[in-house]
Formats: C-alpha cells, sequence, structure tokens
C-alpha cells in the first residue's frame, strides 16, 4: 500500500464533528524542530503540506489531513514550545491532552518522533509513558538517523531501543528518506 493522496483539511482547536465519522486517525507527534513536518511532507510526497497548514498567523492546532481519501493524518502542535508565551505553552498542552486522551477519539496508531541524534528526550519519555499507561498503539519513529556518526550508529540505535522499551522503534531519516516504506506499511496497515 501506498499513500497515493493527501490533502490539507483543516485545523482543530475543539470538539469538531470530523471526529464523529469514526474512519481510523494516525496522529503524529514529537517536540518542535523534531522534524514532524518534513516527516509528514515526506510520506505524503508533498513538499510543503505540514508547513502550508502552519503558515504564520493561523490558529496553532491540531491540523487534519485526509489520506487516500479513507483515513485521517492529525499533526499535533510540537511540544517543548520554548518560544511561546506561559498561557500559549498551557493552551497547547491542554489541547494535545484532549485530544491524546479523550477516550472517543481512539486513535488507529499514534506515531511519536524522536530525535535519534540526541535520544528520547524527558518529555519525549513522559509523554511515551502516559500513552502506554491508556493503552495507545504507539510506533516510535527516530528521525535523522543521517547525523549520526558511522562508528555511534549502533550504540546509540541500541541505547534508543533501551530507553523506549517495549514498542517499536523504526530508524529513518526524512532527509534522506531512509526507512520510509517500514513506516508507510506500518501507519497504513
Ligand atoms: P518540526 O518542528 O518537528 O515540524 O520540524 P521540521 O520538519 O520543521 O524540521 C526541523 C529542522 O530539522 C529543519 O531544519 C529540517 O530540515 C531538519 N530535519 C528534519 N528531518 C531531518 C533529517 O532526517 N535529517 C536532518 N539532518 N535534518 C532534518
Amino acid at each position: 500500500m501506498n499513500i497515493v493522496s493527501a490533502k490539507f483539511l483543516k485545523t482543530i482547536v475543539g470538539p469538531d464533528p470530523l471526529f464523529l465519522d469514526g474512519q481510523p486517525q494516525i496522529a503524529f507527534i514529537g517536540r518542535s524542530n523534531v522534524g514532524k513536518s518534513s516527516t509528514i511532507n515526506a510520506l505524503t510526497k508533498q513538499k510543503g503540506l505540514a508547513i502550508v497548514s502552519a503558515a504564520p498567523g493561523r490558529t496553532q492546532g491540531l491540523n487534519a489531513f485526509k489520506v487516500n481519501d479513507n483515513r485521517y493524518l492529525i499533526d499535533l502542535p510540537g511540544y517543548g514550545f520554548a518560544k511561546l508565551s506561559k498561557t500559549d505553552r498551557v493552551w497547547l498542552h491542554d489541547l494535545i491532552n484532549w485530544y491524546l486522551f479523550n477516550p472517543g477519539f481512539n486513535q488507529k496508531i499514534i506515531v511519536q518522533i524522536i530525535d535519534a541524534n540526541i535520544g528520547p528526550t524527558a518529555d519525549d519519555l513522559e509523554l511515551l509513558q502516559a500513552l502506554e499507561a491508556r493503552g495507545k498503539n504507539i510506533l516510535v519513529i527516530a528521525n535523522k538517523i543521517d547525523k549520526l556518526k558511522k562508528s555511534e550508529y549502533f550504540k546509540k540505535c541500541q541505547k534508543i531501543k533501551d530507553l523506549i522499551g517495549n514498542h517499536e522503534v523504526l530508524f529513518y531519516s526524512s532527509k534522506t528518506g531512509n526507512g520510509i516504506s517500514q513506516i508507510i506499511d506500518k501507519i497504513l496497515c
């Protein structure tokens, strides 16, 4: 299977009829700057798809895309919002929690993107544990593997696997495209 079509639908900031039609949701979450937009653009083969929807001036929220006309891709705001005001940070934090932990939404899979070069941060692990505690179906993607030196590749990947625990980690680079087909197989299955 492949992603043959993807289009931006809307930015969601609260209860929305989109979530009521029962079509599967694939949610993407990660720290700001981890490469979430680059990954979504690479998966959908549309340069600028995720960026366009997050253009300056647009309300930050959950960006909803329709993929292959039969499922939703939900792009959540990046966490670790260092540059935002405290009010905006709290608002985005609440919005993310509302979407991820509202039992009514039932995402088919939650894709958490981490930085392979940095490894999972405290924020990444805290969110992963909260998702695990709610029994969510999680896929971890370690992006930016092109930044790993050959000599440290195995050691760094093993450390990430150890920290992530029971979940499968797919190693990936949105820069080179290395690992992309495994991700598509996982999220479309
Ligand atoms: P977002 O804030 O999580 O949406 O991150 P972006 O997709 O905007 O990417 C943040 C920065 O990381 C940009 O400068 C990207 O070019 C860079 N980046 C994203 N993916 C990769 C990757 O796989 N390898 C490398 N070297 N850089 C990447």
